[in-house]
């Protein structure tokens, strides 16, 4: 064979081989399916481009109260991992039902967090918002490396570098926090809203937290308004002399306004709790919605 058809050979075979190296790195894309946006953003942060990251709920969308649907069962079918939150705030577990009937590894972020207990007529219940403390997103964003890791060892060291350079992005984030709730003096610390998704938040950051929905928005045991809250709430503001109370951008503002209204204090907008907020807004990530609602509460407490 004369040298140039050796060359011409050699590199027909480097495009074909290319070109099956391109398809099979394609193909075998992981997917992740989460149900909350604050797990899918986690997730991503985590897996960069390595893995297509789905989230069942849409900003604003509450996953206490959520029903599936039949494209759920599809996007969890396809998963090669599932990512859940955990403590039933996925409402009556909607999350792990899907997971177990496609016979899919889970994520349970919650997983090592120490949990608030929630008392309710001699119920406890464990406080799934555990999210909203940086300590425990910190908790979540390694149960997920894991999670991946396990999945797609091969990659485990890149997981594990982008984890922990976000463990490092929460870290700024709490101490940024504290700061600036610094500028709220203590007796004003009171954080009212419209359920009780505050708790870790409050707790790390020395707030007292009072809702009127109790821990969950939906149907579950010590969830939902009772008029006994509502108007401990009513009192709460009062003797606190708190300033203003929030909404929360998942739940219907109309019953915080209607207590605002009857205790004489202003509303001082949508904190989000359940929810990131939409692509293209500033809370559209987890460090985001942190911020904003850090923003907001400092505005309407200090
Ligand atoms: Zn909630």
């Amino acid at each position: 064979m004369l040298r140039r058809d050796l060359l011409v050979v050699l590199f027909v075979l480097m495009m074909v081989s290319n070109v099956a190296v391109g398809q099979e790195s394609e193909a075998k894309k992981f997917i992740a399916t989460c149900s909350t946006t604050q797990v899918a953003d986690f997730t991503r942060e985590i897996v960069g481009d390595r893995w297509e990251v789905r989230c069942i709920l849409v900003p604003g969308q509450d996953p206490h109260t959520y029903e599936t649907k039949p494209g759920d069962t599809k996007m969890v079918a396809e998963a090669d991992l599932i990512v859940r939150n955990g403590w039933h705030l996925e409402g009556h577990e909607w999350m792990m039902n899907l997971a177990k009937d496609a016979n899919k590894p889970v994520v349970t972020c919650v997983d090592g967090v120490k949990s608030l207990i929630l008392e309710e007529g001699g119920v406890e219940v464990q406080d799934p918002h555990a999210w909203l403390s940086p300590i425990n997103a910190a908790i979540y964003v390694r149960n997920i490396v894991k999670g991946v890791s396990q999945i797609d060892p091969k990659h485990r060291i890149e997981y594990e570098a982008r984890g922990e350079l976000y463990v490092a992005q929460l870290r700024t984030l709490h101490l940024w926090v504290q700061r600036e709730l610094n500028k709220i003096p203590r007796s004003q610390r009171v954080l009212i809203s419209h359920h009780d998704a505050f708790s870790y938040f409050c707790t790390l950051y020395g707030f007292a937290a009072a809702s009127p929905g109790g821990w969950s928005t939906g149907d579950e045991i010590g969830a939902g308004i009772t008029a006994e809250r509502r108007q401990k709430v009513v009192d709460s503001i009062r003797s606190y002399n708190v300033k203003a109370i929030f909404v929360e951008t998942t739940v219907n503002p109309k019953l915080v306004r209607q207590i605002a209204a009857d205790a004489g204090v202003k509303v001082a907008g949508s904190l989000y709790a359940d929810s990131m907020g939409g692509p293209g807004t500033a809370a559209e990530s987890y460090l985001g919605m942190m911020r904003e609602n850090v923003i907001l509460i400092v505005n309407g407490l200090k």
